[in-house]
């Protein structure tokens, strides 16, 4: 038995790393016993990258391992080499995009997983790449790593179905079981609660139909098929279930305690950008109400900031919570006989009620703000990595212990 990983064979023009593995996998020694294949999202901030971000890997057992390795040599040669190097066209994305460089990697067990957290939460180089028993082709060898490292015990499903490959222009997909899956409670992620609109096909070019993400591998399994049965779906070329490290949180160590300095709103995009004491912190308007909450924040308050350092060291807010606030107003008090606001007499003359003339010393009461939120927030489900682990299931769960990161200084 043992390990093999896949990554970086798709670019936006066209393919996708989940169908060239599958007729990987398709096109496997019939002595081969194919294990549950695996969909593992990395680090988004990789310096090259895929469309998706997202790697492959299966457990594989087989009498004759020789005999698999020289048929991967030359499933490699024929069918995965070949699409090393092709690039994006910048009319289908604006998005900067290399061109692949297809990896794969066999191991004999599976790698640790430091690795695995490694590659989900920062750059990662082929230099530190774990010894394989073999592997072919640059740098997708990392996510195909990333991928076998991955301990997959958080994990959840994704249903993925290709195309036809003759299947072009808009995807078919039947409405009404689209709507009988997402009541399901194990279906997650299916559609937007704001919109309205169903979040399970993928825009522009790609191969794949529909992807049916799920807390189990039978909801994932029964709604695909239930999508794919009904007349009103195109015909598609097949389908298959990966466990997968999506909502996972993984990609996040501990929380950054910080304490505000500055606060700049970009006038336009609302944009924010926190100064701290620390990192400094950028909220997309994506951000719904951590955006809210963000643009709501004073010098000398103190936050709770989960989310990713980029490559330039600032942290991209993911979850906010504000932990205390400073007084957002500073007013005079109210006379203790008529309630109402005493007025000041002038420099230490102190202050005086305007009804009864009462006096008293020069005094201020500061008032406390109301904050848009003062639990933990996230993102709508739509501006959500993949990655992202609802709050609610956090709550739920007592909020997983996540795996430090020697990184996050100043983390608590
Ligand atoms: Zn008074």
């Amino acid at each position: 038995m043992g390990w093999l990983g896949l990554d970086d064979t798709d670019s936006l023009d066209g393919g996708c790393t989940t169908d060239v593995f599958q007729q990987l996998l398709n096109g496997l020694p019939e002595t081969t016993t194919v294990g549950v294949p695996r969909l593992v999202r990395l680090w988004p901030f990789a310096q090259r990258r895929t469309r998706g971000n997202a790697a492959m890997g299966v457990e594989l057992h087989s009498e004759d391992i020789a005999e698999l390795l020289e048929h991967l040599d030359a499933w490699w040669a024929e069918h995965i080499a070949p699409l090393g190097g092709s690039v994006s066209t910048s009319e289908i994305s604006a998005r900067e995009q290399s061109p692949a460089s297809p990896g794969m990697v066999w191991f004999d067990h599976q790698p640790s997983s430091a690795f695995y957290f490694s590659a989900v939460r920062q750059e990662v180089g082929l230099e530190e790449l774990p010894p394989s028993v073999r592997s072919w082709g640059g740098h997708g060898r990392i996510g195909a790593t990333a991928a076998v490292a991955w301990p997959g015990e958080v994990c959840t499903w994704e249903a993925i179905s290709w195309r036809m490959d003759d299947a072009k222009g808009l995807r078919t997909v039947d409405e009404g079981a689209v709507s009988v899956i997402d009541s399901w409670p194990e279906i997650v992620f299916s559609r937007d609660p704001r919109r309205g609109t169903t979040l399970i096909a993928p825009r522009g070019r790609s191969p794949v139909l529909f992807g049916v993400r799920a807390t189990s591998r039978h909801a994932a399994e029964r709604a695909c098929a239930l999508l794919v049965d009904s007349e009103a779906t195109e015909a598609v070329r097949e389908w298959s279930v990966f466990q997968t490290n999506q909502a996972s949180g993984d990609h996040l160590g501990k929380d950054w305690h910080l304490t505000v300095t500055d606060l700049v709103v970009e006038p336009h995009r609302k944009h924010a950008r926190i100064s701290t004491d620390g990192p400094l912190v950028l909220s997309y308007a994506e951000g719904g109400p951590v955006n809210a909450l963000a643009r709501w924040l004073k010098p000398g308050d103190e936050i709770l900031v989960a989310g990713l350092l980029d490559p330039d060291g600032m942290v991209h807010a993911e979850r906010l919570k504000l932990v205390s606030s400073v007084p957002r107003k500073r007013l005079r008090p109210l006379c203790s006989e008529c309630h109402v606001r005493m007025k000041s007499m002038g420099a230490g003359q102190g202050v005086r009620c305007p009804k009864c003339k009462r006096r008293e010393a020069d005094e201020w009461v500061d008032i406390q703000g109301t904050p848009p939120f003062t639990a933990w927030v996230e993102p709508p489900i739509d501006a959500r990595r993949h990655l992202a682990r609802p709050l609610r299931w956090e709550d739920a769960e007592q909020k997983r212990q996540r795996v430090p990161n020697h990184e996050e200084q100043g983390a608590v």
